[in-house]
């Protein structure tokens, strides 16, 4: 996988400090570590976001240490702060970010192009265009980084890091690991105008030397030749090179751009000199074309640049061999004819991603909603705002309980937003556990400071399970054996202020309801913490778990138990339900909603 060669590069190239925070599709690069990297001389931990996940590595390669930060793209939203300070005191030990963008977008919020990031905090990016180049690449940045003294960023996108294909290994670099770091005001301070200024000059300068650093390490490459030419970069390429080898056009020079920024100028003019006819190749924003149009311009290149301006490939989603195929075909005025494949008129039904069989979360919101309703409110009346986690999913339906889902850490602010605008009934904020430490304690202590009166139900199973099971700061030891402090997320909340707190298992439905139902209708800001493990780590834990069965008989066919749990162990099959016996977790949620007595436990009458 693309993100296992990324760990392996990193190693590789002996880095010493690898941290993150877990987000599709970077998660597995450390994830690979804390399996495979046990014993290593390596620090490789989650940080609590992806700001201080920077600021460990930074701090790591200012001691002349190299170091490797991942996160997915909203990540860098969060890290950019320090990331844009960062380019004026640079480094001494190399320093990667890798930043994973999801076109399509997969399981991300936006599309967003990070490339533009660059752009924006003037540090050099890179890409690459398979797994092998992947591990090939992040070696290499570590040399651009401490070549040039300054963070580099390595920009990938899904199908990259999720990408199969074999690697060839390399030897791993033995290194001195000790770090030292000399007092340096004026590089390190960032309060001074004066210093500022001239670390901007420093960094301009720095800039201009970025394409011949990258060419003596060999990034940017041309292939074949030709009036034709076409620019491209990262997953594209291989659709690009798809594409044109199914064609066999002998018209066509590939200029593959590996260095995002600053663009590679020298290697473009110099290789589109000779060309007539230029298509842009690349996901999400026009990014190159823009860079690769002003060069035509200011060159005088005299070719006709062409990509998703003039309405040749999308701005929106991810690109593919066929789209690419059709896009070159119609550029270059070939009838596609026998090459193209037609599409598959298949329709599949929709199916909307739910919540796993037994969710602590699926108790929770659906006792929410109960609760609500048992507070005498309607729930058009009460808001719930969501936020960025597996529990989102009760968006879908049957559960549809949350209202919003817009950023990490932005449901607590969100519902209080509205309560300051003067909305007169209750709100509701929810939250997962690893979500409130990451970026919702100040909104609570806003919320807090402020006393608006709302309801914050925190969603605690312990774990960030959506990205596949990483650690929160509760955990007390880590992934890689590290001995840690767990930090008590009710302790948190106590310590904030708030009004009143309250602790429930959720599969204590019946007290979650009730509490829920209470606490709405009171003053202040209450706090509800939803303790209970993610089902699917707690039942890996367990030795056996008890399960659920339908009894026909009994079984009137009402749907009740599937419309109200959406439990997808559950299905309805010549009118009775039907329970997968694999699937089901044993949570008995849908037998507490079944009004026949229809469904029992294993062993039960
Ligand atoms: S008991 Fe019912 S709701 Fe729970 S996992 Fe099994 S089938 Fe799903
Ligand atoms: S709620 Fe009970 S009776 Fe209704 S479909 Fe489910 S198992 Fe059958």
């Amino acid at each position: 996988m693309g993100n296992e060669a990324i760990a392996r590069g990193a190693w590789e190239a002996g880095v010493r400090v690898v941290t993150g925070y877990p987000g599709t599709p970077s998660s597995e690069v450390i994830m690979t570590f804390h399996e495979e990297g046990r014993g290593l001389p390596i620090y490789v931990e989650w940080a609590v976001n992806e700001r201080v996940a920077f600021e460990i590595a930074y701090g790591a390669a200012i001691g002349g240490v190299r170091a490797l930060v991942t996160m997915k793209a909203p990540g860098l939203n969060v890290a950019s702060d320090p990331v844009l300070s960062a380019a004026y005191s640079g480094v001494e030990g190399g320093l990667v970010i890798l930043v994973a963008d999801d076109p399509g977008p997969h399981t991300t919020q936006t599309e967003q192009d990070s490339r533009w990031y660059a752009k924006l905090s003037k540090l050099p990016m890179f890409t690459a265009s398979t797994p092998q180049e992947a591990k090939d690449t992040v070696k290499r940045l570590f040399r651009v980084s401490e070549e040039l003294k300054l963070p580099v960023i390595f920009r990938t996108t899904t199908r990259l890091n999720h990408a199969v294909g074999d690697v060839v290994l390399g030897e791993v670099e033995e290194r001195d690991a000790r770090p030292s770091f000399k007092k340096d005001p004026p590089r390190f301070v960032r309060a001074g105008m004066k210093w500022n200024l001239e670390r901007h000059a420093w960094l301009n300068g720095v800039l201009r030397r970025v394409e011949e650093v990258a060419s003596s390490l060999g990034f940017n490459k041309v292939e074949g030749s030709g009036e034709y030419c076409v620019v491209t970069e990262g997953v594209a390429y291989n659709y690009v090179y798809e594409a044109l080898r199914g064609l066999g056009e002998a018209r066509v020079k590939v200029l593959r751009v590996d260095q995002l920024y600053p663009v590679p100028s020298k290697f473009l003019a110099e290789n589109l000199s000779s060309c007539r006819r230029v298509i842009v190749v690349e996901e999400l924003d026009p990014y190159l074309e823009a860079e690769v149009k002003k060069l035509a311009y200011e060159e005088r290149l005299g070719a006709e640049v062409m990509g998703k301006e003039e309405g040749l490939l999308p701005l929106e989603g991810e690109l593919n061999p066929s789209l690419v195929k059709g896009a070159l075909y119609r550029w270059l005025g070939v009838p596609q004819g026998q090459e193209s494949t037609p599409a598959a008129d298949v329709r599949l039904p929709e199916r909307p991603p739910p919540l796993c069989p037994g969710c602590p979360h699926a108790f929770s919101y659906i006792a929410l909603k109960l609760g609500i309703a048992r507070a005498g409110y309607k729930l058009s009346e009460v808001p719930v705002f969501g936020d960025i986690g597996c529990y989102a999913l009760s968006v879908n339906r049957p559960i549809e309980a949350i209202w919003t889902e817009h950023s990490m850490g932005a449901s607590i602010s969100m519902a209080m937003g509205l309560k300051v605008a003067g909305y007169d009934k209750p709100v509701v904020a929810t939250i997962g556990d690893s979500t409130f430490f990451h970026a919702g304690i100040p909104s609570l202590i806003e919320a807090v400071h402020k006393r608006v009166d709302m309801l914050v139900l925190i969603l605690d199973n312990r774990v960030v399970a959506m990205t596949g099971h990483q650690s929160t700061p509760s955990w007390e030891v880590t992934e890689s054996g590290r001995q840690a402090r767990g930090i008590d997320i009710v302790e948190v909340v106590k310590s904030i202020g708030v009004d009143e707190v309250a602790v429930v298992d959720p599969y204590d439905f019946n007290k979650m309801v009730e509490t829920v139902a209470s606490m709405i209708k009171r003053p202040g800001v209450k706090v509800l913490v939803a303790q209970h493990p993610c089902r699917l780590m707690e039942v890996r834990q367990l030795k056996t778990v008890k399960k659920y069965r339908v009894i026909e008989d009994k079984c009137t066919g009402c749907r009740a138990c599937v419309n109200v749990t959406g439990c997808p162990a559950l299905y309805i099959e010549d009118g009775k339900a039907k329970i997968v016996e694999d699937d089901c977790t044993g949570c008995g949620l849908c037998a507490r909603f079944c009004p026949y007595k229809a469904i029992v436990e294993v062993g039960g009458a």
